[in-house]
């Protein structure tokens, strides 16, 4: 069952969130939580810059240097990862089968859900390397409201 917390993120997130901390050592601190909440519950893929300014409405003590390390840390324990371009890292904690359009030149990441009838097969010389586990998958070029920007300018 998805029980839907007043934030945005399941008590289940949550739960699975704390468990990992727990098992790799790493304390559940409420700049955490937070941090990861904020993560989680935007669909927007917040870059560090934008999770700081979130968290910081309620933790005005929090360092823009602790949201880079907690999101680092998370992303070592497989509770966050990157995606967008490596200059402009962006978080994602939605581990859904998806992919992204990350648009060259606002750098906004969007999400690609496939139907279930569209999921992208594996190749299979791929599969002669291993078993995949997942898919991570990145289409780059302009996004549509870029592509009007460009429009008016000209
Ligand atoms: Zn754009
Ligand atoms: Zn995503």
């Amino acid at each position: 069952m998805n029980t839907q917390t007043s934030c945005g993120v399941t008590a289940e997130q949550l739960e699975n969130f704390k468990t990992i901390c727990k098992a790799h050592g790493l304390r559940v601190t409420p700049q955490r939580v937070e941090i990861f909440k904020m993560v989680a519950q935007s669909k927007e893929h917040p870059d560090a810059e934008r999770v700081f300014e979130a968290v910081r409405k309620t933790m005005p003590n929090v360092s823009l240097d602790t949201v880079y390390r907690t999101l680092s840390s998370l992303e070592e324990l497989g509770l966050v990862f990157r995606v967008g371009f490596s200059s402009k890292a962006r978080f994602d904690a939605d581990f859904d089968e998806h992919y992204h359009f990350v648009c060259t030149q606002c750098g906004e990441v969007y999400d690609v859900f496939p139907a279930p009838g569209e999921r992208l097969e594996v190749p299979p010389e791929v599969e002669e390397y291993g078993r995949v586990h997942k898919i991570n998958l990145q289409f780059s070029g302009l996004c549509a409201r870029c592509q009007k920007e460009t429009k008016k300018d000209l």
